[in-house]
């Protein structure tokens, strides 16, 4: 497995494999891995003949006073599990290799897109991501790259951008990945107390119970958001930031879930945000 700290060395990578005939298959993520991330990985390996895995804790998408500096980091745990994983190359440049001095480009995405949900309670939070997606994008050149679905608006958002500024890259989006007791699995997740972790497993209940509901013929937002924030209440810890019920590609808030629609939720417990979400539709995934 290749170690890449440099933008060129990451470029230099690909470009050899694909003069192979090799497909490049990229998984962005933060570290501090879990099965999720996993998951990922083997989606990817599904894809392509080749993955590339990036790890970076990109400051530029943690809004003043979030947890950047705190945020749990093991690289070398993470590359030994991506070794296992028969992982090709780990990009994992610092923070001045990315944005070096003089560095003054952001790639924004406009309109519900980011305006919404995490993009309303994170300001500047998904101009950090593009940004740095594109910036993967342009130094991989990945044939596709792999994004989860517990990120859904982060996958919606970085879609848009790929297809707005005709990069040469297929996003696939794997399903989420939880816990045994149902909590979405997340590097955060080491923030909870031990009375935290045992009452955010509420999340995945509230999804439950309006996934019945609108399998039992309820489609009215207003029912549903309600139902999912009784459910969310069961857990005295839990501080709900949001619970929406939108169009899958657009984000806009929808009135009926008619169509598939994304029901999505974002929970404080204690300084922590936890977010999880399902689509109401023919199947549970974007
Ligand atoms: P992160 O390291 O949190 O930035 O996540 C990197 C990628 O892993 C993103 O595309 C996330 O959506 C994805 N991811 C995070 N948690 C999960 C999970 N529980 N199941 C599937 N994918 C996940």
């Amino acid at each position: 497995m290749q170690i890449l700290r440099r933008a060129e060395e990451a470029r230099g990578f690909g470009r050899r494999c694909r003069s192979r005939g090799e497909r490049v298959a990229l998984v962005p993520t933060m570290g501090f891995l879990h099965e999720g991330h996993l998951s990922l990985v083997r989606l990817a390996k599904s894809k392509a003949e080749r993955v590339v895995v990036s790890v970076f804790v990109n400051p530029a998408q943690f809004a003043p006073g979030e947890d950047c500096e705190r945020y749990p980091r093991d690289l070398e745990r993470d590359l030994a599990l991506l070794e296992r994983e028969g992982v090709d190359a780990v990009f994992t440049p610092d923070a001045t290799e990315v944005y070096p001095p003089g560095f003054a480009t952001r790639v924004t995405v406009e309109g519900a897109l980011t305006g919404r949900l995490c993009g309303a309670s994170r300001p500047g939070h998904f101009a950090g991501v593009a940004t740095m997606v594109a910036k993967l994008f342009a130094s991989c050149e990945p044939d596709l790259a792999v994004f989860g679905q517990k990120d859904a608006q982060q996958a919606a958002v970085i879609r848009r951008m790929t297809e707005d500024l005709n990069l040469p890259v297929e996003v696939v989006v794997g399903p989420i990945v939880r816990e045994a007791d149902g909590l979405a699995m997340s590097s955060r997740n080491v923030y909870l107390t031990p009375e935290e972790r045992l009452q955010a497993p509420a999340l995945k209940r509230a999804l439950d119970r309006v996934t019945a509901l609108h399998q039992g013929g309820e489609v009215r937002a207003a029912a549903l958001l309600e139902a999912a924030r009784e459910a969310i209440a069961s857990a005295p810890l839990a501080r709900v930031d949001y619970v929406e019920l939108v169009d899958c590609q657009s984000f806009e808030p929808v009135d009926a879930a008619r169509r598939p629609a994304l029901l999505a939720l974002a929970v404080y417990f204690g300084r922590t945000r936890l977010i999880d979400n399902t689509v109401l539709g023919p199947s549970d995934h974007l």
